[in-house]
């Protein structure tokens, strides 16, 4: 068994996605909160563990990462520890950079791509704020962790409105020196017929693009075969037809200490609850979920018919594109 843990930092966030469905309650982590945590995984079988840091933005709350970062370390002569850091990048800087190298943090980072299709939807929260310095703020971060040689990916937002500009947005982040690639298409806009055949031809040109890429980087071909293998649980995950990791026992913890199932957002929050850190003695005291946060949202029909019908139709795609690239590049996947 490993365990997945994810710790939201914050709801706040200093951006206003359009798209985004995380609840921007103004609330913070405090440090007994970490030391909680900290002292409750001490208490927990010592099986593998990735950390995952999260929001809202968790660069909002850097004092409180870094604590965590302190409080874990020394969990590390008895569980595999892996430190990953979910951002919009717009709070980093080289310092931070410095930091997450040397902490050998995983980051990945909200960017669709060009400036032109991520300011469609990605807007910065204060109205006197340009979008495009948010923007420039974004890339620099993202070129920060590059540069400091953190193993970063990017977080794509596809819409039906950017769609057609997939394969660049894409050659775009390969050029800033990523080879994962997370991408999302968006759930709540209305996916048409156009939109979806047009993400399917995108993502069948993505597969050419892979396959000449890698010609040109085959050092990097483990990263590849990685990334796509990571690509095709996660797209099942959100189509409701299976787990991230089936090995993996997943709890995420709310900034007000509430421990969730899986990752919430304002409509799950509450079928995922299943305590709050203050009332357990350890974690394996926790009942597993039986279902994940996607396959309840299906069950419980937590959006309208067509969203969900959408989430489905464009994350199955999406499983099928990436399994076909990885096909073609690496043979069978493992478990076939
Ligand atoms: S940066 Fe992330 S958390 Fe913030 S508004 Fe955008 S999608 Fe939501």
């Amino acid at each position: 068994m490993r365990i997945q843990l994810s710790v939201i930092f914050t709801d706040a966030c200093n951006m206003r996605c359009s798209y985004c469905t995380t609840a921007k309650r103004p609330v913070w982590i405090q440090s007994k909160t970490l030391e909680k945590l900290s002292e409750l995984l001490r208490r927990t079988a010592p099986a593998p563990l990735d950390l995952n840091f999260h929001g809202g933005e968790p660069t909002l709350a850097w004092e409180r990462v870094e604590e965590l970062v302190h409080l874990v370390l020394p969990q590390q002569t008895e569980r595999r520890l892996s430190l990953n850091l979910c951002t919009n990048g717009t709070g980093l800087n080289p310092e931070r950079a410095a930091f997450l190298a040397g902490h050998k943090f995983n980051v990945r980072v909200s960017i669709d791509g060009a400036r032109e299709s991520h300011t469609r939807f990605r807007r910065p929260h204060a109205a006197e704020d340009n979008a495009q310095q948010y923007y420039d703020q974004t890339l620099a971060g993202l070129q920060a962790v590059v540069q400091a040689g953190v193993s970063t990916a990017a977080n794509m937002v596809v819409t039906p409105a950017t769609v057609e500009k997939l394969l660049e947005n894409a050659v775009f982040l390969l050029k800033q020196g990523l080879v994962h690639l997370v991408i999302s298409p968006v759930v709540g806009q209305p996916w048409e017929e156009a939109a979806l055949l047009s993400l399917d031809r995108q993502l069948r040109e993505m597969t050419l693009l892979w396959q000449h890429w890698l010609q040109r980087h085959p050092r990097k071909a483990e990263d590849l075969r990685r990334s796509l293998l990571s690509e095709i649980a996660r797209a099942r995950y959100c189509a409701g037809d299976g787990q991230v990791q089936p090995d993996a026992r997943f709890w995420v913890i709310g900034p007000d200490g509430r421990i969730f199932g899986d990752e919430p957002d304002i409509r799950t929050e509450k079928a995922l609850t299943l305590g709050h850190i203050d009332q357990i003695g350890d974690f394996s005291e926790l009942p597993a979920l039986p279902r994940n946060a996607f396959q309840l949202m299906f069950d419980r029909a937590f959006y309208p018919e067509h969203v969900l019908r959408d989430v489905r139709r464009t994350h199955r795609l999406l499983a099928r594109h990436s399994r076909a690239t990885y096909l073609q590049l690496f043979g069978p996947l493992p478990e076939e």
